[in-house]
């Protein structure tokens, strides 16, 4: 979100922006997620959004001359239950009614995209052939070479200690020097409570850990991420050809940024996947590891500048879905700061909206 939202940024002409990044690059939630890109919502506002990001993660590779190994192969999500497929289907319609092209499936339409699924037991199937994925590091590395190039300044290991709130603009300490900034944005994904507590501003979301497996390269032989949708199991065919994918895990709600890594999602996503795809029990895992998610009670971030403190922006609360979010968000996020143009997410998803009681919860949360 940083890296996004300085280089839409230093296109709009401003080139006084200063990221300042606790650790490296790709250290947080940004470096460590799937790579999902979906349409696939429950509100009407999101699927735009997604409609609108997944044309920019298109075009990104050749804008920013950068690999970013996208592959549009869609997502198939598996339902087990009634309840489940009904939710759905009321998507699916408002879906199509913005012109995605989901569309609910029987199981056994399902194992023709997928012939290797197992699908005794599940009720249905929903289906977009234009969801995709990438590989989150290329993306970041190119916002911030381009962010770099048109003036922008990244620091990394600059860990933000103290905010201090002056009359006009903020001073803003790290252990490597101090910026003025007239106006600043907290963009510290699952850090964001701790960031925005240094200027006394107390945040509703909440740090969760994800875990997330890759394994050997496989032929070319799976098309969609394949999602069930009342576990959170997800995992989809890199363009490497490596199976990545994660599964829920619940554990007790803690303001702690755990990054370990549990047999118990070892065990967890090996039987999850091998139920649902056989053939992957002699596949080898080479790999796995955690990031945070960054929650909120209705599934939807926070954003905007922040109530009582001027010039204090909030960028954060982005659940599991924020990669596939930043380029659109960042491109309005600013729009809105330079004054050009704003959207209706900064009033939807605005921090006062607990307060107010405004809340629409987001359905369609994998994890
Ligand atoms: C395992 C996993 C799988 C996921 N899969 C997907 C997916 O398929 N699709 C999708 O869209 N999303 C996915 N997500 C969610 C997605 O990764 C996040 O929503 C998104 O990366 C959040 O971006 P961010 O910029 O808000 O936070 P981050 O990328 O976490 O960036 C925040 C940065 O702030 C820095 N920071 C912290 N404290 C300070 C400080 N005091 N001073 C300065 N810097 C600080 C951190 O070092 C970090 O680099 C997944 C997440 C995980 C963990």
């Amino acid at each position: 979100m940083g890296l996004a939202i300085a280089y839409n940024l230093a296109r709009l002409g401003l080139t006084r922006v200063a990221v300042l990044e606790a650790s490296y690059i790709a250290s947080g939630a940004s470096g460590r997620n799937g790579g999902g890109l979906r349409q696939q919502w429950s509100t009407e506002m999101n699927i735009r959004l997604m409609q609108e990001s997944i044309e920019i993660c298109a075009a990104f590779a050749q804008q920013m001359r950068i690999n970013v190994w996208m592959r549009q192969g869609g997502y198939l999500f598996l339902i087990r239950t009634e309840a489940t497929r009904v939710e759905v289907e009321r998507n699916i319609a408002l879906q199509n009614a913005c012109d995605v092209p989901t569309r609910m499936i029987s199981p056994d339409d399902a194992r023709a995209i997928v012939p290797e699924l197992e699908v005794d037991g599940f009720a249905a199937a929903s289906y977009n052939p234009t969801d995709a994925v990438v590989f989150p590091w290329p993306f970041l590395w190119g916002y911030a070479g381009a962010a770099t190039k048109l003036g922008a300044t990244i620091h990394t290991a600059a860990p933000v200690t103290e905010i201090e709130r002056r009359t006009s603009d903020f001073l803003v300490r790290t252990p490597r020097g101090t910026v003025t900034a007239g106006r600043v944005v907290n963009a510290a994904g699952a850090w964001s409570p701790r960031v925005s507590r240094l200027i006394g501003l107390e945040l509703p979301n909440w740090p969760a850990r994800h875990e997330i497996l890759s394994t050997e390269a496989l032929k070319p032989f799976l098309k969609p991420m394949v999602s069930v949708l009342e576990s959170g199991l997800y995992f989809s065919q890199s363009l490497r050809g490596e199976l990545v994918g994660g599964i829920t895990l619940g554990e007790p709600k803690t303001d702690q940024i755990k990054m370990g890594s549990r047999l118990a999602f070892l065990r967890a996503m090996a039987s999850g996947m091998t139920e649902i795809m056989p053939r992957l029990g002699d596949v080898k895992v080479v790999r796995q590891w955690a990031g945070p998610y960054d929650l909120t009670t209705d599934g939807n971030p926070i954003v905007g500048e922040a109530p009582n403190v001027p010039g204090f922006y909030l960028c954060c609360g982005f659940m599991g879905h924020g990669f596939m979010m930043a380029p659109v968000v960042a491109k309005y996020y600013a729009l809105h700061l330079t004054g050009r143009q704003t959207h209706a997410f900064f009033h939807k998803w605005r921090l006062a909206r607990f307060s107010d009681g405004d809340t629409e919860r987001e359905k369609m949360i994998i994890g």
